[in-house]
């Protein structure tokens, strides 16, 4: 689990990084991408703090916040938790998974893989930001994509970005191909 971001290893997150102004606390630090708007204008990134700190109804919902409900009664089965206690972990978790920057690769959607009903940890992008071995890799997608069938390393050195996913509970392994 990131120390930084819940959902970004804590070792690559550097490089998705730009220094520049930030545009809400006007310092000069490292940028993620991550759109934010308030009353007084919209800035598709901001430093960590800001990230983490400014009013979670001023940062963009992502594509499947829907998802968050199902995946708390995923972690925890039916009579393990309060109504309340429920509620408590899904704005948790909300919370975490809309204050994680965007992705780079992430040009369409953000289809971030889930497991153990919670969103997994990006762990590096196949042949940049990762360099490891690949064959523990589950493909994480519709079962009739092409990517799926090529595999990792043919489309290594492609156009596509590849983007590597850890579950923060079982270990699992993800990968998914978003094209460029
Ligand atoms: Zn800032
Ligand atoms: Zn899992």
């Amino acid at each position: 689990m990131g120390q930084v971001f819940t959902y970004i290893a804590d070792d690559i997150l550097p490089q998705y990084a730009e220094m520049r102004r930030c545009d809400w606390c006007q310092t000069e630090s490292s940028l993620y991408r991550i759109n934010i708007e308030n009353s007084q204008g919209f800035s598709d990134s901001a430093c960590i703090n800001c990230i983490k700190t400014l009013p979670l109804r001023w940062i963009y919902p992502k594509d499947n916040e829907r998802i968050i409900a199902q995946l708390i009664d995923q972690r925890f089965p039916k009579g393990t938790k309060s109504q309340s206690q429920r509620f408590a972990f899904t704005v948790e978790l909300c919370d975490d998974y809309r204050r994680t920057p965007c992705l780079p690769n992430f040009i369409q959607n953000d289809d971030w893989p889930h497991c153990c009903g919670d969103f997994t940890e990006f762990i590096g992008d196949a042949g940049t930001t990762f360099t490891g071995l690949y064959n523990e890799f589950e493909w994480w997608g519709h079962q009739d994509d092409m990517a799926r069938e090529y595999g990792i390393e043919q489309l290594i050195d492609g156009e596509d970005r590849i983007s590597l996913f850890k579950c923060l509970h079982c270990l699992r392994k993800f990968w998914i191909c978003q094209y460029t």
